[in-house]
């Protein structure tokens, strides 16, 4: 299949390269020429706009950072839509809003083209391995015809329901998994300003309604070991969150525990640790309250 790709970033760069690894030809964009470069020695074309990622493709994968550069990148001036042919659909994975999913679906439908919405789950790890977590979104025809190229990126694949289902099921799962994520920190911080250990809580906690898998997985495999590299940015996380607190409060009721979450995160960003992974949430918490949460902490790691 002709297949386009924009978004290279730290899960679209993997996720491409998997997309080539299965056989299919593929055009890329990227605003950062660096990242394009990377694809192009692995075998895939440089595109000069989406336009021309569209005019190439009978699918065009999209994974961006935010809503606006999803519909910027499909809808803009020399965006996809001037090139993608009749017919043609774009599966759109970033973590958006299901407003902006369904507009930009209507729009492209309106011209003969097809969006179909597959945001994912899991890690940037999984990215590499294929064996992301697909919540798929959009009508029956289109999501078969792009099965082939989803297959080639994720292993767990849910049918969410039509247009804007599978971001929605997208935002709802970030806006829990974040919060449980900072009332982690939050808690540990206090116990151990209280006098207790990480050990003796993770052992209690280990057997109560407080464990979860934020605790059990997440925080062990990089805040624990004082590693805050890129993986999954603060400000992307800061980003679902204000998503999903926004759309309730179109709703008509406050997400005040996401709101919450989201000030912790805003903080952070004002720090200047927008582009560190989110392990450094834990690293502000002992930074503000002058304790050390990690049993061994790297004090080269923490916030600055
Ligand atoms: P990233 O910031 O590493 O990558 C985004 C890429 O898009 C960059 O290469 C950037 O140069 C490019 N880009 C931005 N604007 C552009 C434009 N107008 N035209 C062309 N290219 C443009 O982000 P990421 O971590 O790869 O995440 C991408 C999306 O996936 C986000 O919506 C994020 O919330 C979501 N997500 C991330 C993770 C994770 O663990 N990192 C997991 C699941 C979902």
């Amino acid at each position: 299949m002709k297949v386009g790709f924009i978004g290279l970033g730290v899960m679209g760069a993997p996720m491409a390269l998997n997309i080539l690894k299965h056989g299919h030809e593929l055009t890329v964009f990227d605003q950062n020429p660096e990242a394009i470069a990377t694809l192009v020695k692995a075998g895939a074309r440089a595109a000069a706009s989406p336009r021309e990622v569209g005019a190439d493709s009978e699918i065009v994968v999209t994974m961006l950072p935010e809503p606006q550069h999803v519909e910027q990148v499909v809808l803009g001036a020399n965006g996809v839509a001037e090139g993608l042919p009749a017919g043609g659909i774009v599966i759109e994975m970033s973590t958006i809003d299901p407003a902006t999913s369904r507009h930009v679906g209507d729009v492209l439908r309106g011209r003969g083209m097809d969006l179909v919405d597959s945001p994912v789950g899991k890690t940037s790890e999984h990215a590499v391995t294929g064996t992301l977590t697909l919540m798929v979104g959009g009508n029956k025809a289109a999501i078969e015809r792009a099965t082939p190229v989803l297959n080639c990126m994720g292993t767990d694949t849910y049918y969410c329901g039509g247009p804007g289902t599978g971001h929605a099921m997208k935002m709802t799962n970030n806006l829990l998994a974040t919060s449980i994520m900072i009332a982690n920190t939050e808690a540990l911080a206090i116990g151990v300003k209280n006098g207790l250990t990480l050990e003796l809580m993770q052992e209690v906690m280990r057997t109560t309604m407080a464990w979860n898998q934020q605790f059990a997985v997440a925080l062990p495999k990089k805040a624990f070991l004082g590693d805050d590299s890129p993986g999954f940015a603060i400000r992307l996380a800061c980003k679902d969150v204000r998503l999903a607190c926004e759309a309730a409060e179109k709703m008509g009721f406050v997400a005040s525990v996401g709101r919450g979450a989201q000030a912790t995160m805003d903080r952070a960003i004002a720090m200047g640790l927008g582009d560190r992974d989110t392990a450094a949430l834990l690293f502000i918490r002992e930074k503000e309250l002058d304790i050390e949460i990690r049993q061994n902490p790297a004090p080269a790691q923490k916030a600055a």
